[in-house]
C-alpha cells in the first residue's frame, strides 16, 4: 500500500471572529471567550504563521442545505428564538437572540473546510467550532443546533463522493448523525463512546450496527467508566484499521474528541493527550493511504481549558507536521482487570456481529 509522508500537508484553520457570537450563558460548558480562546492558543503556538497552515473564512451554512438537514418546523423554531431572545433548544441547550445567525456560521464552517478540501486549496481542514453531532432532523440537543457533520456529508454526496467516513471519538455517541445515516451504506460511522447505559445521549449499543443496506456500516464501540489509554488502544487498534481497509472511504470526517480526557468533567474515561496523538496520527495516515489525504477534523468538544487546548495543538500539529507537545500528563487510574474484561468483550461482540457482514 503507497504511503505518503505526511509532513508537508496543507491544513486550512476555520475562523473569524463571527464564531464567538453564541452566548449559551456564563454556566454553560460553552461559554462566551471559549473559541477565542482557541484561537489565540493557536496563534500563540506560531501555527498560523506556518506556511502549511492558512487561516479559512467560513460561509455561513447555505439556506439550501439547511433545508436538506433539518424540517420546517425546526428551522423556523430556530428563527424564532433568534428573534425573540427567548426559548430554549433543548433542557441543556439554551435559546438566545441571534442563535440563527450563529448555528449557521459554525456549522457553516465545516462545509466550508470540505469544499476547500475538494477544491484542492488544502489537504485537510480543522473546523474548531464543529461536530454537532447530535442535532437531529427535527431537533436539536446537546449543546447541538445544526449538524454539521450531517451538512459536510450531503455536501459530499453533492459533487460525487460516494463513500464517506466518520470517526467520531467524542465521548458522546454521535446519536444525530447516526440516525441521518443508518440505512446508508455511503456512510461508514465509528463512534467510540462512553457507555450510553448512564451517560448522554443514551444511545450508541453495540447491538445498532446500521438497517438495511446500511447493515454493518454503523460501529458504536462503548467503554466503560475509567478507562484509559491502553484499553483504548487496543479498541482502536483491533477495529479500526479493519474498518476503514474495508471501507476505503473517499472523505474522512474526523471527530478527535476531548472530552474523553481524564481532566473533562462532563464524562468519566480516562483518556490522555497521547491518546488525541494516536488516534489523530491513525486517522490521518489512513487518508492518504485511502483517500488521497481528503479529510477534516472538527473540534468542537471538550470541556476543560487545559485539554481542549492540548488536543488541539496535537491535532494541528499531527496534520500540519509541525511540532508540539502538551506537558507530559498521567491518568488518575491503570486500566484493571474489570475494564480490560469488559473492553475485550465488547470488542468481541462488534467483530463477531459487523465483520461477518463486511466480510473482514
Ligand atoms: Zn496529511
Ligand atoms: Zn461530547
Amino acid at each position: 500500500m503507497m504511503m505518503r509522508k505526511a509532513a508537508k500537508c496543507s491544513v486550512g484553520f476555520l475562523w473569524s471572529p463571527l464564531l464567538e457570537t453564541f452566548d449559551f450563558g456564563k454556566k454553560h460548558p460553552i461559554r462566551v471567550g471559549r473559541f477565542k480562546m482557541i484561537h489565540d492558543f493557536v496563534e500563540e503556538q506560531g501555527f498560523l504563521d506556518l506556511p502549511s497552515v492558512r487561516v479559512i473564512t467560513p460561509e455561513p451554512l447555505s439556506e439550501e442545505l439547511l433545508r436538506v438537514i433539518h424540517a420546517e418546523g425546526y428551522i423556523a423554531s430556530v428563527q424564532r428564538i433568534s428573534e425573540s431572545g427567548v426559548g430554549e433548544i433543548d433542557i441543556d441547550t439554551p435559546g438566545f437572540k441571534g442563535i440563527y445567525t450563529n448555528a449557521r456560521i459554525v456549522s457553516g464552517a465545516s462545509v466550508t473546510g470540505v469544499k476547500a478540501v475538494l477544491s484542492g486549496e488544502i489537504d485537510h481542514f480543522v473546523s474548531p467550532t464543529g461536530g454537532f453531532h447530535h442535532a437531529m432532523y427535527e431537533h436539536g440537543g446537546g449543546f447541538c443546533i445544526f449538524n454539521d457533520v450531517a451538512a459536510c456529508v450531503y455536501e459530499l454526496k453533492q459533487r460525487g463522493v460516494e463513500r464517506v467516513l466518520i470517526a467520531d471519538f467524542d465521548v458522546h455517541h454521535g446519536n444525530g448523525t447516526q440516525e441521518y445515516f443508518y440505512d446508508d451504506p455511503g456512510v461508514m460511522q465509528i463512534s467510540f463512546h462512553e457507555d450510553p447505559e448512564w451517560m448522554y445521549p443514551h444511545d450508541g449499543f453495540i447491538e445498532d450496527i446500521g438497517a438495511g443496506a446500511g447493515q454493518g456500516f454503523n460501529i458504536n464501540m462503548p467503554f466503560p467508566m475509567d478507562s484509559g489509554d491502553e484499553v483504548y488502544r487496543y479498541a482502536f487498534d483491533r477495529l479500526v484499521p479493519k474498518l476503514i481497509h474495508y471501507y476505503r472511504p473517499q472523505f474522512i470526517l474526523f471527530i478527535p474528541g476531548f472530552d474523553a480526557h481524564y481532566l473533562d468533567r462532563l464524562a468519566h474515561l480516562k483518556l490522555t493527550t497521547d491518546m488525541t496523538r494516536y488516534i489523530t496520527s491513525g486517522i490521518h495516515r489512513a487518508a492518504h493511504d485511502y483517500c488521497n489525504g481528503k479529510m477534516g477534523a472538527m473540534t468542537g468538544g471538550g470541556y476543560h481549558p487545559d485539554s481542549l487546548l492540548w488536543g488541539i495543538g496535537t491535532v494541528i500539529s499531527e496534520l500540519s507536521g509541525a511540532p508540539y507537545d502538551p506537558p507530559p500528563q498521567k491518568a488518575p487510574f491503570k486500566d484493571n482487570k474489570e475494564t480490560w474484561d469488559e473492553v475485550k468483550a465488547n470488542v468481541a461482540r462488534l467483530e463477531e456481529l459487523v465483520f461477518p457482514i463486511l466480510g473482514i
